[in-house]
């Protein structure tokens, strides 16, 4: 059974559990597993053909050990992916060119990738707590994607209440609407006067008041927890195994932005999946893609994009990456970590950066070649992709050097979920899918609060059901 460890050194080995539910570690690091469990060549095989839930039965649960009860695990993973996820194959795959394929990752509530892990964690979350007595409060803060996922996976557990702060008027109306129309008495939408970056503070500073978080057993969903990774893993191994794995190689295109679902992927070729070329697309908040081409990174200004899922300007994950590629020295990730803190930038040497460029590769895309991407898909094959969907696909455009090998670009969501960026491409406004048909006239649950630290609290405390 896997124990984990954190990027920082500063943590006794863990077990399943207690990395789920703490999240970050508590000296500031990510856990990672100690080694990387192996997926053998006749496992693989074995997975063709085989329902989603039981593949990820396979690939997931010697990282959970008897943490989780297997009967109980295997029953959790069959009712997640076969109830919530609207498609038969849970990420289909379908070709759009010789060789190249999308993987719908939108057959989710929410309609984006994130539904993937989070329908998984919510469940998880609820399972542990049921078992220790527990109660949380999980608070976040969120600018669209995430916070509609933290909510669709909360909403039918018993253990927890969430509440998920937006910056009012701040988000795309799809979106606000998405997490605005649950109505489940663990459910509460605030919308902050301020921007993002306000919402984000508040966190920050409900989670400092030592008092106030313990009050409330406070909790966070975020992307850094390592079962949200590992969830994410499941769905490469699903397409490699549909497409000849493992006994051909099949290279993904991954629109990146938290360096969480291009991690997943990483973790998937250390198992033991026949990976050909893992390829970054970044927009014009290029950090991973100028790291990539000069060995430092380097934050900038966020600034708004076509793709805004991937519009930051730090990548979280990558420290996950980073352990690895210094051979897991913990103390030289501390220093790392603590200049890219103080300075806002760290360096890599050149050994070690040619050892990065073996296992990706990273291209940006412009909002203008994001569009051009749209519309000559659209116009050769008649498939809409989402803005973010076509970064990926424009980076992996940009790489493929051998025909033969399958390239799989990730659709991150659907593209109804920013239908004024596809209708700006290609001039169609793409539908919801059925189960949301009628968005725009579900009644609309939401508290608008100032942006003052006391009535949130107060708001929280006397919403959260004792
Ligand atoms: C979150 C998100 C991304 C970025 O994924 P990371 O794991 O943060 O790299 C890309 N596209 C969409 C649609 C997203 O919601």
């Amino acid at each position: 059974m896997t124990h984990y460890i954190s990027t920082r050194g500063g943590v006794a080995p863990q077990g399943f559990t207690d990395v789920l539910l703490q999240g970050l570690a508590p000296d500031g690091g990510l856990y990672i597993p100690e080694e990387f469990p192996q997926l053998d060549m006749g496992q693989l095989r074995s997975m063709a053909g085989v329902p989603y839930a039981d593949i990820a039965y396979m690939v997931t649960s010697s990282f959970i050990g008897n943490d989780i009860a297997p009967a109980t695990y295997k029953a959790i993973l069959k009712d997640v992916y076969q109830n919530s996820f609207d498609h038969a194959c849970v990420a289909p795959l379908v070709q759009i060119g010789p060789n190249s394929w999308i993987m719908e990752l939108f057959h989710g509530p929410t309609l984006a990738f994130k539904d993937y892990a989070l329908q998984l964690l919510g469940r998880l979350f609820d399972h542990v707590l049921e078992q220790k007595g527990q109660r949380v409060t999980i608070v976040g803060a969120t600018s669209g994607d995430t916070g509609s996922a933290a909510i669709e996976a909360c909403k039918g557990c018993k253990n927890i209440d969430i509440f998920i702060l937006h910056p009012e008027g701040r988000t795309s109306e799809v979106q606000r609407r998405q997490m605005t129309t649950v109505e489940a008495p663990n459910v509460h939408n605030i919308a902050l006067k301020g921007t993002f970056d306000d919402c984000q503070n508040m966190v920050k500073a409900m989670f400092n008041d030592k008092k106030f978080r313990d009050d409330i057993n406070m909790s966070a969903v975020n992307s850094i927890n390592w079962a949200r990774i590992m969830a994410q893993i499941v769905y490469y191994v699903s397409a490699s195994v549909a497409l000849g794995g493992p006994s051909r190689k099949v290279s993904f295109a991954v629109p990146t932005g938290n360096f969480g679902n291009v991690y997943a992927a990483y973790c998937a070729r250390q198992m033991g999946l026949p990976v050909k070329r893992l390829i970054i697309g970044s927009n014009r908040n290029d950090i991973l893609t100028r790291f990539f081409e000069t060995g430092t990174m380097k934050t900038n200004v966020v600034e708004p994009s076509l793709s805004p899922s991937m519009d930051i300007q730090i990548s979280s994950n990558f420290e996950r990456y980073l352990c690895d590629l210094l051979d897991r020295d913990t103390e030289g990730i501390k220093k790392l970590m603590k200049g890219f803190k103080d300075k806002g930038s760290f360096s890599i040497g050149a050994e070690h950066m040619a050892r990065a460029h073996k296992e990706f590769d990273a291209h940006r895309c412009s909002d203008n070649q994001t569009h051009q991407m749209m519309r000559a898909c659209y116009k050769e094959t008649g498939y809409i992709l989402d803005p973010h969907t076509a970064v990926g696909l424009y980076a992996g455009s940009q790489v493929r050097e051998d025909p033969s090998v399958p390239l799989v670009a990730l659709a991150c969501a659907h593209p109804a979920k920013f239908p004024d960026a596809v209708e700006k491409a290609i001039g169609i406004r793409p539908p919801l899918p059925p189960h949301l048909a009628d968005l725009y006239d579900r009644p609309e649950f939401v508290m608008p609060l100032p942006n003052d630290l006391a009535k949130v609290q107060d708001f929280v405390r006397s919403n959260i059901e004792k």
